[in-house]
């Protein structure tokens, strides 16, 4: 798995899944540019997927991407399910909701 801050980089998925599949090639984060603008929230890096329980580590950019911008991602993924869920299934593990 890479990170791209390119928008129209052709191998960005969009949404949520249904069913099991694998994490996406390359995920979009914000550009160290962006992200000098300073961080809305503290850099977490662990959530946990509050339908199975099962928690998931995420890249450092994203983490990072999250914490400039809470709602930059609908959707995020939970390597038990193997499945991109809606953030709101998803809480930090100091528990607070994932994408507020
Ligand atoms: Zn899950």
């Amino acid at each position: 798995m890479t990170t791209t801050t390119d928008p129209t980089d052709s191998r960005l998925g969009r949404g949520v899944d249904d069913e099991p599949r694998p994490q996406q090639e390359t995920y979009l984060v914000l550009s160290d540019e962006e992200k000098a603008k300073g961080f809305v929230r503290p850099v977490r890096t662990t959530y946990r997927h509050t339908s199975c329980g099962s928690t998931t580590t995420m890249a450092q950019a994203i983490a990072e991407t999250y914490a400039r911008d809470p709602k930059f991602y609908g959707g995020t993924y939970c390597m038990a399910c193997k499945m991109h869920r809606p953030v709101s299934e998803f809480v930090w593990d100091d528990e607070t909701e994932v994408g507020s």
